[in-house]
């Protein structure tokens, strides 16, 4: 081959040869990895912080990649994902679109997207709310409705949740004016008929509300507050500027919810023939849910709210009923707050708790049967589980699996174990239940493997499952944590490879066991990434030099073994490439050294 010119061709232009003549010669199993020279904080992920209006809000989501987290966590409640999901994102949205405009209102009368959620107690509405918040970023307060009219200055109260939220974003009143306010038990301040009380009250509530829900001005507490007096040193101290004094609710999105118990009889009769009779099939959870989507601000008129309140709820969506086996498939969920919290608790101890299935049946079971949805799930495992938390760790034991067994005695479980000692019966069911468990988790990872791949941006092959599920049983995280903390293994250990060819202009390519093996110590914490480099740094440059120079190549597979065994490898690798170049291997040992001598 004669060289057209002497122009050196650019390490782009080289690497596409190469890969060309591999993919020619060897078809796809050989993969050229390109040293790509990363900009310098691309990996901190730059959560500093610029300012403010840098912080890690998310207001371009789109309603898909929203309804795809919340299915990580939340069961059932399809139609009011897909609501919810879509009008917040709208929301945020919109903000968005209204500042890359001007931010000037386009027209008058603008209507903003707030929600009204209708539908039982413990059915995920918080919670789904809450996730939401915390997806997009944004300060999220929780008030109370009948509060509002208890106390008699109704208005100041609603204005005291805007100004939690100021609290809520760390006194940011510019992120505060992105806020979600949610008021629950609305269906408590309705002038029904069916209510008794003071009318007055509850209407003077919703009338309270419709400014904010609007647009108005908050004013933060007045000067003489001490608290808000204190929030606006620290404000000028951490901006250096005076910041304005009043929240304006223009973009603070208001959700309201309540259990609207009477809701389906109103509903049934505008809807159905009176001669039918309604309420035949009330009871019925679909039938209930089925109704309750039928809403229409008429019926909550009729339930006794003013309709300039209902007018500015103009999105509507019901959360259905839970049933069994909907508490049995939360408790499932490896992303379950309830679950993760009860193996917190038993970790604090040192002790290691796994649910079988048959006891978390159970548990739902007797759950289900307090008819506060997955409220009960709390009360229920936390009554279950008192006996051994008080004590077992006393008695030495930090292997605890909960059986149906244990749930139905705790007492004749707790008198057959001895302190300290491994009961042959505990550590066989430990054992059972924690493949069970660890079975579950790679299932469940598997079944959600697409999904997951893309938004962590890691293709999940079987083995890098089995790391994610091993990683989660191993410390107490949600499934999203655990695959982002392998992740985060895998992109540190892959800079190995780049900062090896800067710095030694040596090709390394880490093989997936060895990119596992060094995944394993930084997972058990035995070394360090930096560690990790010096050692390969250590074992490999020189020999990786010798034969780079004496042979030309310059593209070194490191597997497992040869991270383990570097000299083997090394002794093994120079014997053959040197053999293929007709190098006489006496020359090794002298030319190794000498090489390390001369660097
Ligand atoms: P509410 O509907 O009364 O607002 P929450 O959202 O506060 O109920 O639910 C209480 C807890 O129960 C939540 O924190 C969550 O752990 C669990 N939970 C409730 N509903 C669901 C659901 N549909 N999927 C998963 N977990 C749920």
């Amino acid at each position: 081959m004669e060289p057209k010119n002497m122009t050196i061709p650019n390490p782009q232009e080289i690497e596409k040869e190469i890969s060309d003549f591999l993919s020619k010669k060897y078809g796809n199993r050989v993969k050229v990895v390109s040293p790509i020279v990363m900009p310098e904080n691309e990996a901190s992920g730059d959560d500093t912080g610029k300012g403010n209006e840098n912080r890690t809000v998310n207001f371009d989501l789109k309603p898909e990649d929203l309804i795809a987290y919340l299915d990580q966590y939340i069961i059932r409640q399809d139609q009011a994902k897909r609501i919810l999901a879509t009008k917040i994102c709208t929301h945020f949205n919109r903000i968005q679109h209204q500042k890359r405009t001007g931010g000037k209102d386009e027209f008058e009368g603008r209507i903003k997207n707030n929600i009204i959620m209708i539908g039982p107690t413990g059915v995920g509405k918080t919670y789904m709310i809450k996730l939401i918040a915390k997806k997009i970023g944004v300060p999220f307060v929780k008030a109370d409705a009948t509060k509002f009219s208890e106390t008699g200055y109704v208005g100041g109260d609603v204005e005291d949740t805007v100004r939690d939220l100021v609290r809520e974003s760390d006194n940011d009143i510019e992120l505060a004016q992105y806020g979600i306010v949610y008021i629950d038990e609305i269906d408590k301040i309705a002038a029904s008929k069916n209510h008794y009380g003071a009318d007055v009250s509850r209407s003077g509530v919703q009338r309270a509300l419709l400014k904010p829900m609007e647009e108005t001005e908050v004013e933060m507490k007045a000067q003489n507050d001490p608290i808000s007096m204190i929030q606006e040193v620290e404000q000028f101290r951490k901006t250096g500027k005076r910041e304005k004094r009043s929240i304006n609710t223009k973009n603070i999105l208001f959700i309201v919810s309540g259990a609207f118990s009477e809701l389906p009889e109103i509903i049934r009769e505008r809807t159905t023939d009176q001669a039918i009779g309604f309420g035949a099939k009330l009871n019925d959870n679909r039938d209930e849910t089925v109704t309750m989507q039928q809403v229409k601000a008429e019926d909550l008129v009729e339930y006794g709210f003013e309709s300039e309140f209902i007018g500015r709820l103009p999105v509507r969506s019901v959360f259905e009923r839970l049933s069994r086996q909907d508490l049995f498939d939360i408790l499932k969920n490896p992303n379950n707050p309830i679950i993760l919290s009860k193996r917190l608790d038993f970790a604090t101890y040192g002790i290691d708790v796994r649910f079988s299935d048959d006891a978390l049946e159970l548990l739902a079971e007797r759950a289900f049967n307090e008819s506060t949805g997955a409220r009960g799930l709390v009360s229920v495992i936390e009554q279950a589980l008192i006996p051994f938390e008080t004590r077992l760790p006393s008695m030495n034991i930090k292997r605890f699996p909960v059986t149906s067994e244990i749930i139905l005695n705790p007492q004749k479980a707790i008198d057959k174990w001895i302190p300290g000692e491994d009961n042959a019966g505990r550590e066989k069911e430990f054992v059972r239940t924690k493949e069970e468990n660890r079975k579950h988790l790679i299932d469940y990872i598997t079944a959600n493997r697409t999904k997951l791949s893309e938004q962590y941006g890691l293709p999940l092959s079987k083995y890098r499952i089995e790391r994610i599920a091993d990683y989660y049983w191993s410390k107490v995280v949600e499934i999203g944590t655990a695959i982002s903390s392998i992740k985060a293994h895998y992109d540190m250990i892959k800079k190995i490879e780049i900062n090896f060819y800067n710095r030694h202009d040596l090709n390394l390519v880490l093989e997936e066991d060895a990119i596992d093996f060094i995944s394993e110590q930084l997972t058990n914490q035995s070394l360090n990434i930096d560690q990790i480099y010096r050692k390969i740094s250590d074992d490999f440059e020189y020999g990786l030099k010798l034969i780079r120079d004496k042979t030309g190549k310059n593209r070194f597979f490191i597997s497992e073994y040869a991270l383990r065994q570097p000299e083997a490898f090394l002794e093994d690798l120079i014997k053959t490439e040197f053999a293929k170049h007709n190098i006489s291997p006496d020359l090794i040992n002298d030319q190794g050294r000498d090489y390390r001598y001369e660097d």
